[in-house]
């Protein structure tokens, strides 16, 4: 048997972690037993429902590399599918129409709160005689579909990642509404629980794959597969996405989407990595970096985790890191160059190859993509900004005659880097002063810092721009 998942997010906001991260495991899973990883888009809430999230989600899924193999589906697309289910389960007696009012459910939920009871719905449309029913549709009532559910029962299966796992139906809150309602006769708007067993019998999906949230859900679907006559699929409960106190990553934890994650400056394999991590753990447990076709070689949910897993910024900061470092430059320059351009930095007059030779000094430096702004800042710029630091290191004394004669050795040469070692090796010599404060003096006058990426590729870039003669007499100046 093919191994059939999907990934069924709804597009009511933009690609969320936990979606993505539960995409990135069926991607896996489907990839590593050779299967299908399909799209369906859960688009029936139409008031929540937009076309622009569902382009969010589908490029974000793209973006971090998930190719899938059928699809996107949309749930919107295929109504009469749902209601010909609905339909069903009422030819078999085994849903039926309920006339309560909101404000009956209101009532019966208050009373059973008052008792200290857990609030459900007490079956009490279940058999109502058709002229009960004749009733309640002459007082203009509209009924919704519920299904039967037999509050006796204990739901059990074996989970894939959780073992056993048994619910009590008793607990599922009562007799489900499946459709919204309707014209007396008529089915109206299906529900989730119903769609997704519907879809997943029709896409012949065999093993769901989703967050720990949708547990109750599962008990409720196993039963509707069991009333519409499907082959129950296999489940996997992945654990959620934690913040840092424990609790399910929210909105209000800030950054949850994956195009916030994408603007920050993380790339697309480093967030599919960091993802993989969040609840499993390769078989070599200090392996943590790999691409997504890596981690599928030994996918597998005996390695995912039962417990939440807790979102670590640093984890993810490392790990961008290491992808970005190892990146070859090309590919790292054509994703900085957009950003300089919208710092407003005039790329255009620049040599590509002047621009790779930049990024490839800087690229050692960046934990996130847009920190490239900042670092690239002063070889796109004339003045020189002087921190308090590099003021107080151009002042020391033999500093002014240093950079006098820097300047003399470069001015109308041709640079390389040898000559440039050479200068600062004869100037060494010639004012008999430490290496370090050459190399110190330098820095400050060109950059304006102390600190910052190596000093002769830095000098050479300048240098190719007819510039690093000019930052020399400009830090001059200050003296
Ligand atoms: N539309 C549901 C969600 O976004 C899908 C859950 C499922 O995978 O069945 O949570």
């Amino acid at each position: 048997m093919s191994v059939r998942v999907r990934i069924a997010p709804s597009p009511t906001g933009n690609l969320h972690i936990g979606t993505a991260r539960t995409a990135v495991f069926n991607w896996l899973f489907a990839r590593h037993l050779g299967g299908q990883f399909i799209i369906r888009i859960e688009d029936t809430d139409l008031e929540r429902s937009r076309p622009e999230y569902t382009d969010n989600i589908l490029e974000g899924l793209t973006w971090l590399g998930l190719t899938w193999d059928e699809g996107p589906f949309y749930q919107s697309q295929r109504l009469d599918l749902y209601k010909q289910a609905v339909q069903t389960l009422l030819d078999r007696g085994l849903a039926y129409r309920c006339y309560c009012t909101t404000e009956e459910l209101d009532d019966m939920r208050a009373k059973q709160k008052a008792a200290g009871l857990a609030p459900r719905y007490d079956n009490r449309h279940r058999n109502l005689t058709a002229e009960e029913q004749a009733a309640f549709e002459a007082q203009g009532r509209k009924p919704v579909i519920r299904f039967k559910i037999d509050d006796d029962r204990t739901i059990v299966w074996k989970d894939l990642v959780r073992g056993t796992v048994s619910w009590k139906a008793g607990d599922l809150g009562g007799d489900m509404v499946v459709a919204r309602a309707a014209e007396a006769g008529g089915v109206g708007q299906p529900l989730y629980n119903l769609a997704v067993v519907v879809d997943d019998m029709d896409m012949a999906i065999t093993h769901v794959i989703r967050g720990e949230d949708h547990i109750a859900n599962t008990a409720k679907q196993i039963l509707l597969y069991e009333a519409l006559g499907g082959q129950v699929p296999e489940f996997a409960h992945t654990p959620l996405i934690l913040n840092q106190e424990g609790r399910k990553l929210s909105k209000r934890d800030g950054v949850t989407s994956i195009s916030e994650f994408r603007q920050m400056g993380y790339i697309a394999p480093a967030l599919a990595n960091y993802m993989t991590l969040l609840g499993w753990t390769a078989p070599d447990a200090t392996q943590e970096l790999f691409t997504l076709s890596e981690a599928a070689k030994t996918f597998s949910f005996d390695r995912v985790n039962q417990a939440g897993a807790k979102f670590d910024w640093d984890k993810l900061n490392w790990i961008n890191s290491q992808y970005l470092h190892h990146l070859p430059v090309e590919p790292l320059t054509d994703l900085i160059l957009p950003l300089w351009k919208e710092a407003g930095y005039d790329v255009d007059s620049k040599e590509r190859s002047w621009l790779e030779q930049l990024v490839a000094l800087i690229g050692p430096s960046l934990t996130r993509l847009p920190e490239a702004v900042e670092l690239g800042k002063m070889f796109f710029t004339s003045e020189t900004s002087f921190s308090e630091e590099a003021r107080e290191q151009l002042q020391k004394e033999g500093v002014k005659e240093i950079l006098e004669s820097l300047l003399t050795a470069v001015e109308g040469a041709t640079v390389t880097e040898d000559s440039l070692k050479d200068a600062i090796k004869t100037v060494t010599k010639e004012k008999k002063v430490k290496k370090g404060l050459v190399m110190r003096s330098l820095r400050a006058a060109l950059t304006g810092e102390v600190h910052g990426p190596d000093l002769i590729q830095s000098w050479l870039l300048w240098n190719q721009n007819g510039q690093d003669g000019d930052r020399i007499k400009e830090a001059l100046k200050t003296l």
